[in-house]
């Protein structure tokens, strides 16, 4: 276990803003968090980071940050068809996907090139073309701060939503392993319907080709390399707000006025994509100082260099606003502000 005090956290977030902790705590496992309980740690302010990739930090983080380094992939159970592969919540879901695709192993390959850790992925119900997490988690092994036990939840216990989990609302679990299960090529299922990916594709593709998952993990880092900015080189959260899910009543009067607005029916309601609102709201590629919208896709909230939290924050109300004004629809930040 190693711990920092006073500790920079601009390389732990991927907006890339300078804030500070109290303390940065990095831990390999169940046995150190036990530690860290017996030192009532978990009794004070504190709170678990991976990647930071969808974190906003408007100002200093008074308590302990605590941060998983524990990366080990096993195998825990393998037959013809598929295969159970508990994953720690210290590794980095890509490193993950590589592997499994190097394995032949199916099901995550659509979620390559998001900035997440493992322990996260659960938690915000991590998604991209056409898959969740909930798609191949099958249960997740936590460590409850209240007592310093150890608990599995299955995938039903999860609750798990868009971008959401019960792990949002309960805090107190820190995610130790993640089980996904996995198909092999013999009950293998491609999933290409969703945006460009099929067209995207250098050639067709089918369940039966070996290099299926190799295919479809290079075209999908490809599309996100073309259309989002890369955290290294330009900070961001990626979408930094949910698309808003409205009655079909109000698609309709929007509709009336803006015949091309794109939709996508639920069994709820109406999904509407916050990038084309704000799109419409005049807000791609604009900036407010040293916060700005990127150029290529407007629900990416970009630091254009040296931007505050504050600057971030400020920027999304202003089009939280005028989407609004515009709209009438409320959009609501998919990143979590720090201090909320
Ligand atoms: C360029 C870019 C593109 C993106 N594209 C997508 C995308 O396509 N789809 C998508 O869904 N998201 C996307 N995101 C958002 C981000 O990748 C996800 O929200 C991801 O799940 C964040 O993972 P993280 O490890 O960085 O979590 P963090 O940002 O560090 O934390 C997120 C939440 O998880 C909690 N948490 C972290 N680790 C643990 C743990 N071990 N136990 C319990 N709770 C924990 C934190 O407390 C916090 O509440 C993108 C972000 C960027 C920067």
């Amino acid at each position: 276990m190693k711990e920092y005090k006073d500790y920079q956290l601009k390389a732990n977030n991927t907006f890339g803003i300078p804030a500070k902790c109290d303390s940065f705590i990095e831990y390999a496992g169940c046995e150190e968090l036990k530690v860290l309980y017996d030192r009532k740690v978990f009794d004070g302010q504190w709170m678990s980071v991976g990647c930071g990739a969808n974190l906003l930090f408007c100002g200093d983080y008074h308590g302990v940050i605590i941060h998983s380094v524990a990366r080990n992939v096993e195998v825990v159970e393998e037959n013809d068809r598929d295969l159970l592969v508990r994953v720690e919540a210290g590794c980095v879901l890509d490193d993950f996907i590589a592997y499994a695709v190097s394995m032949d192993w199916g099901g995550v390959e659509n979620l390559s090139a998001i900035p997440c850790s493992i322990g996260a992925a659960p938690v915000q119900n991590v998604g991209a073309y056409g898959v969740e997490a909930k798609d191949v988690v099958e249960s997740v092994l936590v460590f409850d701060t209240r007592d310093g036990s150890i608990c599995s939840f299955t995938n039903e216990e999860c609750a798990f939503g868009y971008r959401n989990s019960m792990f949002k609302s309960n805090p107190q679990y820190v995610v130790l392993s993640v089980n996904f299960r996995l198909s092999k090529a013999s009950s293998r299922q491609l999933r290409l319907d969703y945006g460009n990916l099929r067209s995207a594709l250098p050639a067709p593709i089918s369940p039966e080709d070996k290099d299926a998952l190799r295919v479809i993990r290079e075209t999908v880092c490809r599309i996100r390399h073309e259309k989002l900015p890369d955290p290294a080189v330009i900070g961001s959260a990626g979408s930094f707000f949910k698309n808003p899910v409205v009655d079909r009543s109000v698609v309709d009067r929007l509709l009336s006025e803006y015949p091309k607005m794109p939709f996508y029916e639920m069994g709820t309601g109406c999904k509407v994509p916050a990038g084309w609102l704000i799109e419409q709201a005049g807000w791609k590629g604009r900036n407010l100082g040293p916060a700005g919208v990127y150029e290529k896709q407007a629900l990416v909230l970009v630091n254009l260099g040296g931007a505050t939290g504050d600057d971030v924050w400020r920027l999304a109300q202003s089009i939280v606003n005028s989407v609004k004004e515009k709209f009438g629809v409320e959009i609501s930040p998919e990143v979590i502000k720090i201090p909320s």
